[in-house]
């Protein structure tokens, strides 16, 4: 096109239409009436953000505007992943798939970063979120083994949208052996998710069976927990002596055995539960019982420091307890249960 902008307006300062008919469609057309045309009054040009009040750029506003009218914060459906109870990290994961913002291949297609929009699992043409997490091989057959078939064509029906507002938002648990159906479902589709990344970055592949057994085993551990409420986790502790003048010492430990790392730590609390101190202490490399004996032997220390009158010893280690108290009578070969028999008969 040769021609200026100033050639592209009449003599009555305003667009010469009939110009620029010659090169846009109508409907650009309708566009460029309502811009008012360079003009003398006008001032200087500038550039100008219209996404602002104040017209400068900001990020914020930039992604609002690519998002217009596709995505309401404020909408119900994005309280989902908060509200339904499961594990914060399967929460997190339900959330990036209403965000449409897991890896699948279409997606790294659509970025820019893969090669193949197929399916690594089964060689469906397209892997994205609605085939990855529902209609794979891999997905249906974790799917077709835990939902009954009288309602299985409803579960597969609808957008991947609607599937999971509708399974998140159901807390039916009578074909769930009690378990809630909405954490159980989160928890599986977030295990499929896993498992999907597994084989296609490690080689690694788990059966039907064993996501099944997992989803559920988590789903249990979860529920359990949070069937203890607040209240009763502070004051109703099994074995929890009232009196006031008991404290109880918690101790546990951690050990990687293959890099040789072990760490002990624990706590003391009063009658009511209440936080008194704490301690924790790297160990270096020793073995998992040494590390119970350690930390029981660390909080002793600790107990004795403060002369507390009576004492509760909890720990996970049944084999520690039981070694010391087979002990008990007569001179361990052990250096470290010995030392805890002389803390305890110095703390009688
Ligand atoms: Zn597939």
């Amino acid at each position: 096109m040769d021609c200026s902008l100033s050639n592209l307006i009449a003599s009555n300062s305003s667009w010469n239409l009939d110009l620029f008919r010659l090169w846009v469609p109508e409907e650009i057309i309708d566009q460029i009436v309502s811009v008012p045309p360079p003009h003398p009054s006008s001032g200087l040009n500038r550039i100008i953000w219209r996404a602002t009040s104040t017209n400068t750029f900001s990020l914020n506003s930039a992604y609002g505007k690519v998002c217009e009218g596709t995505l309401n914060p404020n909408e119900v459906f994005w309280r989902i992943p908060w509200k339904f109870k499961c594990p914060h990290r399967t929460c997190f994961f339900i959330w990036l798939v209403l965000k449409q913002m897991l890896l699948t291949n279409i997606e790294r297609i659509r970025r820019g970063s893969g090669s193949s929009s197929a399916c690594g699992i089964c060689g469906h043409v397209l892997e994205d979120m609605m085939h990855t997490l529902k209609d794979c091989l891999a997905a249906k057959g974790v799917w077709d083994k835990i939902i009954p078939k009288q309602t299985l064509s409803s579960f597969y029906s609808g957008s991947l949208l609607d599937w999971m507002a509708t399974n998140l938002q159901n807390q039916m648990t009578s074909s769930t052996g009690g378990i809630d159906w909405s954490c159980l479902f989160g928890i599986i589709a977030w295990r499929i998710w896993k498992n999907r990344n597994m084989f296609v970055f490690q080689g690694i592949s788990w059966s039907v069976e064993e996501i099944i057994k997992i989803s559920f085993s988590w789903a249990k551990q979860y529920s359990s927990i949070s069937l203890i409420s607040k209240f009763e986790a502070r004051s109703t502790l099994p074995n929890w002596p009232m009196s006031n003048s008991w404290v109880c010492l918690n101790t546990g430990g951690s050990v990687k055995i293959d890099e040789g790392f072990a760490a002990t730590g624990g706590c003391v609390r009063d009658h009511k539960g209440e936080w008194i101190i704490g301690f924790a202490r790297y160990l270096g490399n020793c073995s998992v019982l040494e590390v119970e004996f350690l930390g029981i032997l660390d909080g002793l220390n600790l107990t004795a420091d403060r002369c507390f009158q009576k004492f509760l010893i909890q720990t996970d280690s049944i084999e520690a307890i039981e070694a010391i108290m087979e002990d008990d009578t007569r001179i361990s070969n052990s250096t470290i249960i010995r030392r805890i028999h002389h803390m305890l008969k110095k703390l009688e």
